[in-house]
């Protein structure tokens, strides 16, 4: 797993656009292409290196922790899972950017052992919304959730496609800016599935495939935010000519909570105090993700002060370890008041108490300076 920054590897800058991660990806993967640096070690790390962080910066989820956690927000669930990047992600990447049709589709799909060509034949991928509230993302939860995907359908009949043999691919030798090669490309007639529809019932599609409601339920596990998706192998749509199914895509949004806003893994709760209750101190009810809890308020608390809940809030995906509630207080000043309340706040007014010394100035500062 790359130590470097993963903008610097690609040489681009923080808010580089989708065409220019692409752009300067393709760049250096032609660059190092361990067929153009055969047996060099260096370029090879290179060339991984720059595959990693294309992998990383091309997905909108993973940028965005990457760009809020560093390298320390790319393991686990829904991130880059270290451990080096082996030569088969990276081939499997070039079909996104390279498009199967390219140079780079061919010439990279003989040496893959043909797994351009086996790619063809996966299904496509189904993407979902699912909403959770804050407790769901808290504790993890399992949901039912119902979705059209197309299947194949009962009583399509295939044959293995006579114009390849049942391959995919057909040879042929083309000129090429490496020099004249010979390649592979996907059989025209079969679309490099290597089988063709013989019978196939009227509903179905030009794949074999039918829509059909399908329900499965989905395992969330705690500590997933707005915005992460979640990929569940094989619960998409299923592959023409009998290949394996695609993925199904779920992304997670949050349902706002009336009282609790999240901020990363903690809890935070705005606590109105009023100007007795934050001089004398008081017994507060407060909610949490996890129901009420008493807090005790301080004799002198001052406004802007931050109590801590430990552990009401999100555990980590990584393990790293749970979040807190955070309950910020906020001391209510009065708007309106009558003219007797008048008369006690004019006493209080000339009482030394009532007028902050430095020590007080520099502590109500400190916990200002906490947000
Ligand atoms: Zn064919």
């Amino acid at each position: 797993m790359s130590k470097r920054d993963y903008y610097d590897i690609l040489g681009v800058s923080k808010n580089a656009s989708a065409d220019e991660l692409k752009k300067a990806y393709r760049k250096l993967a032609i660059k190092y292409h361990p067929d153009k640096n055969p047996g060099d070690k260096e370029a090879e790390e290179n060339f991984k290196e720059a595959a990693e962080a294309y992998d990383v910066l091309s997905n909108e989820e993973k940028r965005r922790r990457y760009d809020q956690f560093g390298h320390a927000g790319m393991g686990g669930a829904g991130g880059y899972s270290g451990g080096g990047f082996s030569m088969d992600d990276i081939f499997s990447q070039f079909g996104d950017v390279f498009g199967d049709d390219s140079i780079f589709g061919s010439f990279f799909g003989g040496g893959g052992g043909g797994r351009g060509r086996n790619r063809r034949t996966v299904g496509t991928n189904i993407r979902i919304k699912l909403k959770l509230t804050l407790e769901e993302m808290r504790t993890g939860v399992e949901k039912k959730v119902k979705y059209r995907r197309m299947v194949v359908a009962k009583d399509v009949k295939f044959n293995s496609c006579k114009h390849c043999n049942g391959s995919g691919v057909v040879k042929q030798v083309t000129n090429t800016f490496l020099g004249q090669m010979a390649t592979q490309s996907a059989c025209p007639v079969c679309q490099g599935l290597g089988q063709v529809i013989e019978s196939k019932p009227k509903e179905a599609n030009e794949h074999g495939l039918i829509p059909e409601e399908f329900e499965t339920t989905l395992k969330i596990p705690g500590g997933v935010a707005d915005g992460m998706q979640l990929s569940i192998q094989g619960k998409g749509n299923d592959g023409p000519a009998g290949g394996a199914a695609g993925d199904l895509i779920v992304l997670v949004e949050e349902v706002a909570h009336e009282e609790l806003k999240r901020d990363n893994n903690n809890v935070i709760y705005t606590l109105w105090l009023s100007v007795p209750e934050a001089v004398l101190g008081a017994q507060i009810e407060v909610p949490t993700l996890d129901g009420k809890a008493k807090i005790k308020v301080e004799p002198g608390t001052q406004n802007g002060k931050v109590l801590r809940l430990k552990g009401k809030g999100f555990p980590d995906l990584n393990g790293y370890g749970t979040g807190d509630q955070l309950v910020v207080v906020n001391v209510f000043i009065p708007t309106k008041v009558s003219s007797e309340e008048k008369e006690i706040l004019l006493k209080l007014q000339e009482s030394k108490n009532f007028k902050p010394d430095e020590k007080d100035k520099s502590f109500f500062d400190r916990v200002r300076d906490f947000f």
